[in-house]
């Protein structure tokens, strides 16, 4: 397998700042934050994206991780968005499967934008 960033974050060789962890997932603060919180869980086993061969329990664990970091940084009650993007079509740029925690600020109701609008 080519480099893989959050597989050379998980693995300690880059750094990131930590928010939650447990023996399948790590979260972490994006490194270009899209809102004023912008964490990622990421699992430690590499998968590119849902429909990379993720086993359901590892799919829970990903999922139970969302309001612990939601706890642990401050939005849990004020509110937050998931996204998961798989694949060229949702603009992926890192072929490894993770989950983007965004809140700390009120959104619109619109989710998506298209390449064209
Ligand atoms: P995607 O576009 O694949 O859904 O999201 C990838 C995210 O990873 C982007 O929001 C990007 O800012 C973030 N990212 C890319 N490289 C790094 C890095 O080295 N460290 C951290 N903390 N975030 C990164
Ligand atoms: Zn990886």
């Amino acid at each position: 397998m080519e480099t893989c960033i959050f597989c050379d974050i998980a693995a300690g060789t880059i750094a990131a700042t930590f928010v939650y962890h447990d023996e399948d997932v790590i979260a972490f603060d994006d490194v270009a934050p899209q809102a004023p919180v912008h964490t990622l869980i990421v699992p430690r086993a590499h998968h590119e994206h849902l429909g990379d061969r993720v086993s359901d329990r590892l799919l829970g664990a990903l999922f139970a991780a969302v309001p612990r970091v939601a706890e642990a940084k401050g939005i849990a009650h004020s509110g937050y968005r998931t996204i998961v993007n798989c694949g060229p079509d949702a603009n992926q740029t890192v072929p490894h499967l993770h989950i983007h925690v965004l809140g700390g600020r009120p959104m619109a109701h619109g989710m998506v934008c298209f390449v064209d609008e």
